[in-house]
C-alpha cells in the first residue's frame, strides 16, 4: 500500500546511513575541530545490524519504498557491505539500490563484488579535479588519482553511468567548475554540481558560500553551450543538461535556490535507527527501541511507518531563511544526505 504526507507526496525512497564513521574529513561536512580523535563514534552495539536494516527496509518496501540509497559517513569503511546489499536485494519490491560513496575505497574486485551481491548503482563524491585543492577538501592528504580509479571501477563493474556529485562552495572550490566538467566531458559518467546546504550546524553556512545553480549554468555556458533536457522521472532533484556539442549530459542540483519540496519522496534512517523525514530535521523517530526494547511486531512497525509519514509536512528548503539556518539540525555525516 501507498501512505500520501500531508502534501500528497507518496513514500518511495529510503536512504539508510550503515555508519556514522568516514575515512575522509570533509571540511564541510567532518571537519577535524569536530570530528578529531576525541570524537565518540557510535559503537558497534548501537548501530542497526544487517538483520535489523533488512527488516526496516522489508517494512518500508510494503509502504511503497521502491528505491534504497546505501550511505554513510562512509558506506564502504561499514565491514561486509555487501552481505547487507544482497539481503537488501531479495525483499519484494526493491527495483533499485545505490551507493553514494567518496570512491575511495572501491577497488574493481569490491566494485565486482557490490555488483554481485545487487547493487544497481553508484553515486561517487568528488569535489575537485585539482589534487592540492581535494587534499585540502578531504583534510586526510587523499590523493585524487585514487578516487578516480574507484569511478572507473565502478563504471567497469557496470554500475554507471556513475553519477559524480560536486558540491560548490565559494572560495573552496568554485574555480573546479571548469575542470571537472572538462574531466567528465565525454567520459560516459555524469557530474552533477550540488549547491553547498545548510545541514547540520558544524559546516558554517552562508547564503554567500552558495553558488547558485544560476552562476554554475552561466559559467558552464561560458565554455560550452548546453541544452535542457526532460527529467528521467518525477521527482529527479537533479536538472539536467546536454552539452551542444556532443559531450555528455551534465546536471546541476539546484537544493538552496530552487528547491523540490513538492516531489520529495525520500526518508532517511539514520545508522543508529532514527528515521527523518527530512534531511533538515532536528530529530528522528527512534525504530531502534522498538525493534530491541519493545520487540515490536511487524505490524505495530508499519502502523508506526504509516502514522509518521502520514503526518509529515516538512518543506524546510522552500521555507529556508537566514533564522531557519541557525536552528539544531540533524548532522550529514549522521544521515548521509
Ligand atoms: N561519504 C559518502 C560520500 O561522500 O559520498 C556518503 C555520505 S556524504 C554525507 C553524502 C554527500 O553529501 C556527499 O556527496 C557530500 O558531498 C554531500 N554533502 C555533505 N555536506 C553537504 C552540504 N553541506 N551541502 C551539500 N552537500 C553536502
Ligand atoms: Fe566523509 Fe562523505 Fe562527509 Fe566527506 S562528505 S566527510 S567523504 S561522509
Ligand atoms: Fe525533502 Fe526536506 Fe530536502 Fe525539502 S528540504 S527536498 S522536504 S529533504
Amino acid at each position: 500500500m501507498t501512505t500520501h504526507d500531508t502534501l500528497a507526496r507518496p513514500l518511495r525512497d529510503l536512504r539508510i546511513s550503515v555508519t556514522d564513521r568516514c575515512n575522509f574529513r570533509c571540511v564541510y561536512c567532518m571537519p577535524k575541530e569536530l570530528f578529531g580523535s576525541e570524537h565518540a563514534f557510535l559503537p558497534r552495539s548501537e548501530i542497526l545490524s544487517f538483520e535489523e536494516i533488512t527488516r526496516l527496509a522489508r517494512l518500508f518496501a510494503a509502504e511503497g519504498v521502491r528505491k534504497l540509497r546505501i550511505t554513510g559517513g562512509e558506506p564502504l569503511v561499514r565491514h561486509d557491505i555487501e552481505q547487507l546489499i544482497g539481503m537488501l536485494a531479495d525483499i519484494p519490491g526493491i527495483d533499485d539500490i545505490t551507493l553514494t560513496t567518496n570512491a575511495s575505497l572501491l577497488t574493481p574486485q569490491r566494485a565486482a563484488t557490490l555488483r554481485d551481491a545487487g547493487l544497481n548503482r553508484v553515486t561517487a563524491s568528488l569535489d575537485a579535479i585539482d589534487g592540492g585543492v581535494f587534499r585540502r577538501i578531504n583534510d586526510v592528504d587523499y590523493p585524487v588519482a585514487r578516487v578516480l580509479e574507484g569511478i572507473e571501477a565502478a563504471g567497469e563493474a557496470s554500475l554507471g553511468p556513475v553519477k559524480v556529485n560536486m558540491v560548490v562552495k565559494r572560495g573552496l572550490n568554485h574555480d573546479q567548475i571548469l575542470p571537472m566538467a572538462d574531466h567528465f566531458r565525454g567520459s560516459g559518467h555524469i557530474l552533477r554540481f550540488i549547491e553547498f546546504m545548510d545541514v547540520g550546524n558544524s559546516n558554517g553556512w552562508r547564503m554567500a558560500d552558495v553558488v547558485t545553480a544560476a552562476e554554475i549554468r552561466d559559467t558552464l555556458a561560458t565554455h560550452w553551450p548546453i541544452e535542457s533536457l526532460d527529467p528521467n522521472y518525477t521527482g529527479e532533484v537533479a536538472s539536467r543538461y546536454r552539452y551542444g556539442d556532443g559531450g555528455g549530459e551534465v546536471g546541476i542540483i539546484p537544493s538552496v535556490t530552487e528547491p523540490f519540496c513538492g516531489t520529495c519522496t525520500r526518508a532517511r534512517l539514520s545508522a543508529q535507527g532514527e528515521l527523518f523525514t527530512c534531511l533538515f530535521a532536528d530529530g528522528g523517530y527512534d525504530f531502534r527501541h522498538m525493534l530491541r526494547q519493545e520487540q515490536a511486531s511487524d505490524e505495530a512497525i508499519t502502523r508506526r511507518i504509516q502514522a509518521l509519514w502520514s503526518a509529515r509536512a516538512d518543506r524546510y528548503s522552500e521555507l529556508r531563511t537566514a533564522e531557519t539556518a541557525g536552528q539544531r539540525k540533524v548532522e550529514m555525516s549522521f544521515i548521509g544526505g
